[in-house]
């Protein structure tokens, strides 16, 4: 064939219709004229012209104060005992250092500032001094302006005038981690305060006014029977507090329950099934009351809402600060490093303290929002997957969905999925079926869901 004259005279060199695809929706002639420089194309692409938009949404912050009065047996935080005044300022130093490095890095003072969360630890073992200058520091790099902003606190480690300085400085909600309302129950956890001092401190934080309470318990401590848990559940109810959660205890490997209850049978800890009937009687306890659940574990009074566990958990940006702390910036999970003096020098020379990191892609996110939204938060609506996600799963998994709903975990009414009571029970495992049924249809990997 003489090339140059067929294409002088318009005639192609290949026969186009012979070589024409029908796959699926694609039923084309092939052409050269497509040059793909960018996916998803220009014409997607919004017209902003600041770095805003490179970080579209707000951000939420998390500041790890390690520091405690006690060891409790059942913790598995990065903690220590609180050893000297100059040790603490060193470490608030060392915060204020990471915030300016981070901040100017990743240009967060452009970034709205959706809720902030200081936890421990302790952080009202801080002083006034030591509280300060964090303050300083959290408004010196970020943009704050009416957030949510909690504040962790223990019985016995506040009084009336540390409150003020939170009240003053905008903290709006104290998390208090009382565990139990049981004296006997807080002796086998190594925990110093008393049940008094407990309900004593939730009194003190309603008198000044102005924030949220949220108590949280521990169900399956040492020494727990259902008659000792119904009576600190019904204590914890008297509060009248606007949020109460109800975290299970386990045993990680790091703690002295696991070495006395696990290796040595020192100690005779709640079985799992001892357990369950304890969260089981919370269930209907809590049913006859104004608290509704907000999530599988957390009940909240009059509609209260948590907007940093929900923001994270709707996979909101998370700039986390401190030894050991873990966050989320677009989509990179990230941890801070857990050694205090190696986090501590690399943030003296300017360095970010990564320990660890993990690039989510498409499919984790997707997994995560299943895990951690659709089976934890009480309903999930459907058009939320479709609106981050752009398709349906309730069609892509139906067989789950539908075994989940004929064994009593959920209800599905078309447009969200519903805990039941039993779902309530075993959230983060109505979770995990969930995320495999994804995962399966995706092509699984090699990434399970064990720690
Ligand atoms: S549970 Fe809280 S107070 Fe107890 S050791 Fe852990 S971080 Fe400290």
């Amino acid at each position: 064939m003489d090339l140059n004259t067929k294409l002088f005279e318009g005639e192609s060199v290949v026969d186009l219709d012979h070589i024409s695809l029908s796959i699926g929706d694609l039923k084309e002639k092939p052409t050269r004229e497509e040059f793909y420089t960018n996916y998803p194309f220009f014409k997607h692409w919004k017209n902003e012209s600041n770095s805003y938009a490179l970080h579209p949404g707000g951000i939420n912050i998390y500041i790890h104060i390690p520091f405690c009065i006690q060891i409790c047996d059942y913790c598995f935080y990065m903690k220590e005992l609180i050893k000297s005044k100059s040790h603490v300022d060193n470490y608030i130093e060392t915060l204020r250092l990471e915030m300016k490095s981070v901040s100017e890095a990743l240009g967060l003072k452009k970034r709205i500032v959706n809720s902030i969360y200081i936890g421990g630890g302790t952080p009202s073992v801080l002083t006034e001094e030591q509280f300060n200058k964090l303050m300083e520091a959290l408004h010196e790099f970020h943009e704050i302006k009416n957030v949510e902003f909690t504040f962790e606190a223990e019985p016995g480690t506040f009084n009336k005038n540390k409150l003020g300085w939170y009240k003053d400085a905008g903290v709006n909600r104290i998390s208090m981690g009382v565990q139990s309302f049981d004296d006997n129950i807080i002796k086998y956890s190594s925990r110093k305060h008393s049940a008094m001092q407990a309900i004593k401190s939730v009194e003190m934080i309603k008198d000044l006014g102005g924030f949220s309470i949220n108590v949280d318990l521990l169900s399956g401590l040492a020494g727990e029977s259902m008659q000792t848990w119904v009576d600190s559940l019904q204590i914890a109810l008297n509060q009248n507090v606007d949020m109460l959660t109800i975290y299970k205890m386990k045993t990680y490997a790091n703690t002295v329950f696991f070495k006395k209850g696990v290796r040595t049978n020192e100690i005779q800890l709640p079985s799992d099934t001892e357990e369950l009937a304890y969260m089981g009687a919370a269930l209907d306890l809590i049913s006859g009351t104004d608290y509704k659940p907000w999530s599988s574990f957390a009940f909240s009074n009059n509609g209260y809402m948590h907007r940093y566990a929900e923001n994270t958990w709707r996979g909101q940006d998370l700039v986390a600060y401190g030894v050991s702390s873990f966050g989320k910036i677009g989509n990179i999970n990230y941890q801070n490093l857990n050694n205090m003096d190696t986090y501590a020098e690399r943030v003296s020379k300017s360095l970010f303290p990564l320990y660890r990191t993990y690039t989510l892609s498409h499919k984790d996110l997707m997994v995560k929002e299943l895990l951690l939204c659709a089976a934890r938060l009480t309903s999930y609506s459907k058009q939320e997957f479709i609106n981050k996600f752009g398709f349906d799963y309730f069609n892509f998994i139906p067989e789950t969905i539908e075994e989940l709903t004929l064994k009593g975990y959920i209800t599905d009414n078309r447009d969200e999925l519903t805990l039941t009571r039993q779902g309530m029970l075993f959230g983060d495992f109505v979770g995990k079926v969930l995320a495999s049924g994804l995962k399966s249809k995706m092509g699984d990997d090699n990434i399970g869901f064990s720690y």
